[in-house]
């Protein structure tokens, strides 16, 4: 009987892991997983819990907002994980990584990552999925960046990740004024 690939689990389908620092998830981010869940049964959002890169929220904050937005989607599933990734997606039935790319700039960063996943498990494939037009320029560093200084990130993040972030750098959670020509 030909052995089920992995990947392949008759309960879960094909599954792809989408890694990532997630600090805060963007629409960019979830514009991904929603193509992505055109192709695969399963996407698992893995958020690293990386310190050296001294995020803005916590895990468990993260966790909470992607879990928040991706409640009534049962084909995502949402963890955490610490170390290398090639030893998490083993724990799992994940058959592939599955990673954005913006610009040309992320490209060279997303190859010698690949490359080296790719080393260290021969038969772990990166696929990477082409930003959308609306989103190229979203990333979470800007969106914080943008959000500390008081400007607008709303239609770039889901809601409570606005509100997080208003919490976070102690700004008023109130309704935009509006400026016209005559103020
Ligand atoms: P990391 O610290 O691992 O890069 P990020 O949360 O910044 O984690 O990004 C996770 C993945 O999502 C990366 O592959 C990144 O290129 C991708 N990504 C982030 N923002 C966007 C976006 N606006 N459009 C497409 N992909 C994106």
């Amino acid at each position: 009987m030909a052995k089920r690939k992995k990947g392949e689990d008759k309960d879960m389908g094909k599954v792809a892991i989408y890694p990532g620092s997630f600090d805060p998830i963007t629409y960019g981010h979830i514009d991904v997983v929603e193509r992505a869940l055109e192709i695969f049964d399963k996407v698992i959002i893995a958020i690293a819990e990386n310190e050296e890169k001294r995020p803005l929220f916590s895990v468990e904050e993260r966790l909470q907002m992607v879990k928040a937005f991706f409640k009534d989607t049962p084909k995502v599933l949402v963890d955490s994980f610490k170390g290398l990734l090639v030893d998490y997606v083993a724990k799992t039935n994940a058959i592939v990584i599955l990673r954005g790319l913006r610009a040309t700039s992320d490209f060279e960063y997303e190859f010698h990552m690949a490359s080296m996943n790719r080393s260290l498990n021969t038969h772990l494939d990166t696929l990477f999925m082409m930003t959308s037009k609306d989103y190229f320029f979203v990333s979470s560093r800007t969106i914080k960046e943008v959000a500390k200084l008081g400007g607008g990130v709303e239609g770039l993040v889901p809601d409570l990740v606005v509100r997080r972030l208003k919490e976070k750098f102690k700004l008023p959670v109130t309704k935009k004024k509006q400026i016209g020509w005559d103020d």
